[in-house]
């Protein structure tokens, strides 16, 4: 068995515009400007600030395309989770017209016309493998054998970097179909099977549904205790209507009016084997960053029986999975919806400012955009694209003030005049 995740092209791009310097070793592309890693929307909103303020940028992407969480790893059928007033990047709003929820298309188009607008030309198929400091500038190595010597170092390579397969006893034997949900589109391929989608999060109930819609029979296991809320309350999104009574009430208040609301609208969700933590849905947000589900429909499907809802897994065999209760079910296929994780560690030669454990800032939101050295982090906020907005902004005025002196600075090269 395989597990199935999105690959990544590769092939070499040439820099433009950058002069070559030879060392001992390698021959390294100096660069004036900072080098971005990651064209993201967080890469991107930091090349928009860093543009509006007169400074050019360089992006490193290991993919061919911008986005490519959303164009190469995202369901048909996704539309963003949270309204989009609370998705904007810095600088440009959603065209009129966009519902409050976009489609990921939407999305997508909405960020290739940012970055038209701010002319941002990412440099494609170049996987940063280290980033290490010496000599007072950041040396960054890619895959594709390129060196940039640069002063600023802004980390963009998302929360969602690289795909958790959990280590599950049995499952290298099992002989159905494998997927990790950055692999999944639809479940068109899935007709009349039955699958098993391992992981309650956002993704695992939605890709859940969207397997009921195709004509699949499929099956949840929720391991871990979960909040299920409405995505929205009196005709307002939940999340919106969440933000506004946390800037007058505690959170625990907050808390008890989202349960007891949900509660009236959803019913028990505990009957359906979807037992609710015993931290509130916000103070459990903001202690660990698990973020609570948004039903788009999925719980009616559980309550109707459509989608079964099984415990941990023990094990799988060749064709089926015994759970922990002790019932054992055969599947065609197993969708793993277990998330991401940051890659920073794997290619960041610095343990201060990055945990290597989780690949997160040491310090949380909102101080942990900002490390030694000419060294950002934008995105890792566990508080999606309003976070990444926010370090875009702090990270781009931060290093004006350090452009301007240098560009003032007479031997530098944009403070002489052009021939
Ligand atoms: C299914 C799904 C739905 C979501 N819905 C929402 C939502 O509605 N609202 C919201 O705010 N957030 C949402 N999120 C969270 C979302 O991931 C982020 O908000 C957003 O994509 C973060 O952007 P980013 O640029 O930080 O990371 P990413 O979008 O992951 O971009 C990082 C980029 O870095 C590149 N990269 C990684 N490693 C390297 C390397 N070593 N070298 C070079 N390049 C590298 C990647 O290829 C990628 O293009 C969702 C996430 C998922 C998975």
């Amino acid at each position: 068995m395989a597990v199935w995740t999105e690959s990544e092209g590769k092939s070499v791009h040439d820099p433009l515009y950058h002069n070559f310097l030879t060392t001992k070793t390698d021959k390294c592309i100096v660069v004036d400007e900072p080098v971005i890693i990651g064209a993201g929307p967080s890469g991107l909103a930091v090349a928009a600030c860093l543009k509006e303020k007169g400074i050019p940028s360089l992006i490193l992407e290991r993919s061919h395309c911008i986005a490519s969480l959303w164009q190469l790893k995202t369901y048909d059928r996704l539309h963003l989770h949270l309204p989009k007033k609370f998705c904007e990047l810095p600088l440009m709003p959603y065209p009129p017209g966009f519902p409050t929820y976009p489609t990921k298309q939407q999305f997508i188009a909405y960020l290739e016309a940012y970055a038209k607008q701010y002319d941002i030309k990412p440099v494609f198929n170049q996987t940063v493998v280290s980033a290490e400091y010496e000599d007072g500038r950041w040396r960054v190595r890619t895959e594709e054998g390129k060196a940039y010597l640069c002063r600023w170092l802004v980390v963009a390579t998302g929360e969602n970097a690289e795909a958790v397969i959990p280590d599950i006893e049995g499952l290298k034997r099992y002989k159905g179909k494998v997927v990790h949900t950055s692999a999944y589109r639809s479940g068109d391929m899935y007709r009349g099977k039955k699958v098993l989608v391992v992981g309650c999060g956002n993704s695992g109930m939605e890709v859940c549904l969207d397997l009921c819609n195709h004509g699949a029979m499929p099956s949840i296991v929720v391991r871990e205790a979960v909040h299920i809320l409405p995505r929205e309350m009196f005709g307002s999104s939940t999340f919106g209507l969440s933000v506004w009574l946390l800037k007058y009430l505690p959170i625990q208040t907050v808390d008890r009016f989202l349960l007891i609301i949900s509660r009236f609208m959803l019913g028990d969700t505990s009957r359906f084997g979807l037992e609710r933590p015993h931290l509130g849905p916000m103070e459990l947000k903001s202690v660990s960053g698990k973020t609570p589900v948004l039903d788009v429909g999925t719980l009616e499907k559980i309550k109707s029986g459509d989608i079964k809802v099984f415990p941990a897994i023990k094990h799988f065999t060749k064709h089926a999975a015994e759970f922990i209760d002790g019932r054992m079910e055969e599947f065609d296929a197993v969708v793993l919806a277990t998330g991401y994780r940051s890659n920073v560690p794997l290619w960041l030669k610095d343990t201060e400012f990055f945990s290597e454990k989780d690949g997160y800032p040491r310090r949380p939101f909102p101080n942990g955009w900002k490390g030694k050295q000419g060294l950002y982090s934008v995105g890792f906020t566990k508080r999606g694209l309003l976070g990444a907005s926010m370090d875009a902004t702090r990270i781009a005025h931060d290093i004006a003030q350090c452009w301007q002196v240098m560009t003032k600075q007479p031997n530098h090269p944009t403070s002489r005049p052009s021939t």
